[in-house]
């Protein structure tokens, strides 16, 4: 297995941080790429803790202030010791576009964060790193929120 060319995915819940932090130091160690990448759910499928409703007109407000979030996270990474480090941000399903992207652009690696979605959004849209896990196609690392499996 060669690591190369990773792809981290951010979905900006508090435990994200843990996830730049690992894959830049990851990244670090290989001499790797890393990509970190946000997938913007569709509006009618955006129910971020709490149903907020994105009218279509705030669209790009909202997608202003994602690429802020990516800029933030690739300054984090290159503090965390990252020298090759690229953002992405694309509207989609979660879990589809991570696979998606690996497969057409060659990730060899994908880290994702076993925790974001809680209690009944989990529950109702099941886990984003479960179906990133199943349908990638190459090494998918998961980062465990040990605070939250206690
Ligand atoms: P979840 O299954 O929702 O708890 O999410 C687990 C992990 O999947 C997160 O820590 C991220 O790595 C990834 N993820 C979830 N939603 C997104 C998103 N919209 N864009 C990018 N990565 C995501």
């Amino acid at each position: 297995m060669t690591t190369k060319k990773i792809l981290a995915a951010l979905d900006f819940s508090k435990f994200s941080q843990e996830v730049v932090n690992f894959a830049a130091d990851f990244a670090r160690r290989y001499d790797a790429s890393l990509t970190l990448l946000h997938v913007a759910d569709e509006p009618n499928r955006v129910f971020p803790e709490g149903f907020v409703a994105i009218m279509p007109a705030r669209t790009t407000e909202l997608l202003n202030l994602l690429e802020m979030a990516l800029a933030d996270a690739k300054k984090e990474a290159i503090a965390a010791g990252a020298t090759n480090v690229s953002t992405m941000l694309v509207k989609g399903v979660p879990f589809a576009e991570i696979a998606q992207i690996a497969q057409d652009k060659a990730y060899d690696t994908i880290i994702v964060g076993t925790h974001g979605r809680t209690g009944l959004m989990h529950a109702l849209l099941g886990s984003v790193a479960e179906k990133v896990v199943r349908s990638a196609p190459c090494t998918v690392i998961t980062v465990r929120d040990r605070a939250a499996a206690k």
